[in-house]
């Protein structure tokens, strides 16, 4: 661990706290009052400085508007029970950051910038961290391309940022999805385990088909044969067969690694479950459904932690589940928050201390 460094603050003149309604939080809806920024020149960070969350003024050449080159991380920090900030392992983030940057040929972030500096951002705003259970404050770290051209090529310069702003209490009803069949997410060397951009911009066509529809989401194949199941949405998907969790391996670089996901895996381990991380055709899925082997069907991540699918539609046939039902889950979901919320004690040491 690298010595924290204290970064300058230009603090705002006027709170926006006021603002806040926090009976009513939503999603993305609130900024705190300040943001973290940094700016990468001349192959140095430089000018690493929290400032009042504003507007940043950019030129109609900044190379990521053009070619897309930008990535983020998204996760959450909660209050506890006794007023202490804990954020949900920072340190998967800010490595996943960091394979996203190398595969999108954009320069890593350090520690200190990354970790060091989103606890002083957030000991800053916690008055804007929501105290209700599975209430939170969001974190979004950015970095993208700044230099100003029109070549297509990696930019020279980049702007890192992290943005707050206190999110309710996730709600998710149990989803429909379908298995997409016309549109694909990632191909094998391609940017699917990298999170960018371009792979949500990719996907707003098909969830928006899915949604006229009435659904509420896709289950992503994969793009050679359309066989094997990859991911939801903006979750990672696991199924209960015979007692059993299965969940798509991650090996050929098309599937998000989700830091939900690999809490769960440690976890249901821990609690006794075999895990089979392995490809996992749509055929097994059905088959399963139809021999009544598959009990659970559910997405993970960081915004729901784990929501379940009550209907899953592929071809003309549709699969409906009694999520009343899904215990293993349910349970499994209650754990994962009362540990966020440190009900729990940290046995794994997923929490840091803001
Ligand atoms: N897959 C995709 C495509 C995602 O955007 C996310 C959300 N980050 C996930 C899976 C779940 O990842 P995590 O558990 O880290 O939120």
């Amino acid at each position: 661990m690298v010595e924290a460094v204290q970064i300058p603050v230009e603090r705002i003149k006027e709170s926006k706290l006021g603002q806040v309604d926090f009976s009513n939080l939503g999603f993305g809806k609130y900024f705190s009052d300040h943001m973290l920024e940094a700016d990468y020149v001349n192959g140095e960070w430089t000018s690493v400085k929290i400032r009042p969350y504003q507007d940043l003024g950019f030129l109609p050449a900044l190379s990521v508007l053009h070619y897309s080159q930008t990535i983020f991380e998204g996760q959450k920090a909660h209050k506890d029970e006794n007023g202490n900030i804990h954020i949900f392992r920072p340190h998967e983030n800010w490595k996943r950051l960091n394979r996203s940057a190398d595969r999108m040929a954009m320069p890593n972030v350090p520690e200190e910038i990354f970790v060091d500096g989103m606890k002083q951002l957030i000991e800053l705003d916690k008055a804007f961290i929501p105290s209700g259970y599975d209430e939170s404050l969001y974190i979004r770290p950015f970095l993208f391309a700044t230099e100003e051209t029109l070549g297509v090529k990696e930019s020279n310069s980049y702007k890192f940022l992290i943005i707050t702003g206190p999110v309710g209490s996730y709600f998710s009803a149990p989803a429909r999805i379908y298995v997409e069949e016309k549109y694909t997410r990632a191909a094998p060397g391609g940017t699917g385990a990298a999170k960018t951009g371009g792979n949500y911009a990719a996907s707003l066509l098909s969830s928006a088909e899915a949604r006229k529809q009435g659904y509420d989401q896709v289950l992503w194949m994969d793009a050679n044969e359309h066989k094997y199941v990859q991911e939801v949405g903006a979750m990672n998907i696991l199924f209960v067969i015979d007692g059993k969790i299965i969940t798509p391996d991650l090996t050929d670089g098309t599937i998000l690694s989700g830091i939900t996901r690999m809490s769960l895996i440690e976890l249901f381990k821990e609690k006794g479950y075999t895990v089979d991380e392995r490809k996992v055709s749509i055929d097994e899925i059905v088959e399963a459904y139809k021999n009544g082997s598959l009990q659970e069907v559910f997405g993970c991540g960081t915004a729901a932690t784990i929501s379940h699918v009550r209907e899953l539609k592929y071809k003309d046939f549709v699969m409906e589940f009694d999520v009343d039902s899904m215990t293993i889950s349910a349970d499994m979901k209650k754990y994962l928050l009362d540990y966020k919320e440190n009900l729990h004690g940290d046995p794994h040491g997923w929490l840091e201390k803001v």
